[in-house]
């Protein structure tokens, strides 16, 4: 397909999940953006597949950082972005039996630091606000009050209605499989033919590693680790859906009210190559039976299960910027667990680099720092 059929671009993002869609959008008008995804459908792997949980006491400084600055803009779109709101109340409860009391005690610190409504509450407590933990169980819990559900959909139609205002092409379909330098930027080709663009942007999830390597970018590792959920029959506790999410302290399980059911997770953080990731029966059974350790939800049938793949870099925070090795290449990944939650701050972060701008007002004096997401803090190739 290669040749001067090529179409023309100033950017082309690869990956047509939340990271992709997101940029998208905020890339803003007057640039020739194209949104490649592979799927037919947009949002198809993790993003499809995520827990919809936004909660601001999850994950390492960078990403806390990111998540807090994320906040005005779920709370308060740009009219239009979405009929609904996009948060809705429900609550994170980090629970620990009596061996696990000082790392309740500890996230209760760490999350006063940023939700100062966090507090440590008693095992009673925590039972009344998730009706189906076993009392003799629990010990303590930190609650978070203000951890919310996210419409991810809702997030996914919006940026991507914008994103089409401001004249963003989106192919589907369109699997990127090969990436060279040319006259000072990319030649892409692509299953919908070749494309030119200034920029590329690695927004590939569980693929970003290939996809660097595909065009020569610095060798940064960007582990897919699969996790899984199901859902099972919520139990006949009257109170169970507006539950809170009731997550183990050491982050061996969790589980939450679901669309009327009850979604289990065995928290699962097993590495694996880029792909279609499906539950594996190994995982459901370990999940269902620690989470019916704690509490009393039974399950006589699996309604659903699925996995997706988490994405995390060596030290667990996202690498967001230009590579130093491959010009015009621009890093969007291992958003982890939390792509969703910080997606607001991670996309107006990326545009603005990409556009030479400073940081948007809204994300300054959030704490984020953009040295430690930079892609520069990895070595670089030792040939290139
Ligand atoms: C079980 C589970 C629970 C989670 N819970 C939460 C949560 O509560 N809160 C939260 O914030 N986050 C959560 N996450 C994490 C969140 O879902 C991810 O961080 C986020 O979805 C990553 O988005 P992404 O766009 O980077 O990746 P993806 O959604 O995987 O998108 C990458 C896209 O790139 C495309 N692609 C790859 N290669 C190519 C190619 N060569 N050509 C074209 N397209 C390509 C893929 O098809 C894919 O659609 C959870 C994840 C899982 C699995």
């Amino acid at each position: 397909m290669a040749g001067s059929s090529a179409r023309q671009f100033d950017a082309a993002i690869i990956g047509g999940g939340i990271a992709g869609a997101g940029l998208a959008y905020f890339l803003g008008q007057g640039q020739r953006v194209v949104l490649l995804e592979q799927e037919s459908a947009l949002g198809t792997h993790t993003t499809g597949r995520s827990a919809a949980l936004y909660t601001q006491a999850y994950g390492n400084a960078e990403i806390r950082a990111l998540t807090v600055a994320s906040k005005a803009f779920f709370d308060a779109p740009p009219a239009g972005f979405a009929s609904y709101p996009l948060l809705t109340p429900r609550g994170v409860l980090l629970i620990g039996r009596t061996d696990q009391r000082e790392a309740v005690e500890r996230e209760v610190v760490a999350a006063q630091k940023l939700t100062p409504h966090a507090r440590l509450v008693s095992g009673s407590e925590a039972v009344a606000l998730s009706p189906a933990l076993k009392p003799t169980y629990i010990d303590a819990a930190c609650y978070e009050p203000d951890a919310m559900d996210i419409d991810v959909d809702a997030m996914m139609q919006g940026y991507l209605a914008g994103a089409r205002q401001n004249g963003v092409e989106v192919w589907m379909d369109a699997a990127v499989t090969d990436i060279k330098e040319r006259n000072s930027g990319w030649r892409l080709e692509t299953a919908k033919g070749p494309i030119d663009a200034g920029i590329i942007v690695n927004a590939s999830g569980a693929w970003t590693t290939p996809i660097a390597a595909m065009a020569g970018a610095r060798a940064i590792k960007v582990t897919p680790k699969r996790r899984t959920t199901f859902l099972v029959t919520a139990p006949e506790i009257s109170s169970f859906a507006s539950s809170a999410a009731t997550i183990d302290v050491d982050e061996q399980f969790y589980f939450k009210p679901d669309a009327g059911l009850a979604l289990l997770s065995p928290a699962d953080e097993t590495p694996v190559e880029p792909r279609d990731a499906f539950a594996e029966e190994i995982d459901i059974a370990i999940g269902a039976d620690r989470v019916q350790t704690a509490a009393n939800i039974p399950i006589n049938h699996i309604n659903h299960s699925r996995a997706g793949l988490r994405c995390f870099t060596d030290d667990k925070t996202p690498v967001v910027g230009f590579d130093d090795d491959a010009p015009g290449f621009f890093w969007l990944a291992g958003q982890g667990g939390y792509g969703i939650q910080t997606s607001p701050a991670m996309s107006m972060l990326a545009a603005a680099l990409i556009n030479g701008q400073n940081v948007p007002g809204q994300l300054q004096d959030r704490g984020i720092d953009l040295t430690a997401l930079s892609p520069a803090r990895f070595s670089a190739n030792e040939t290139r």
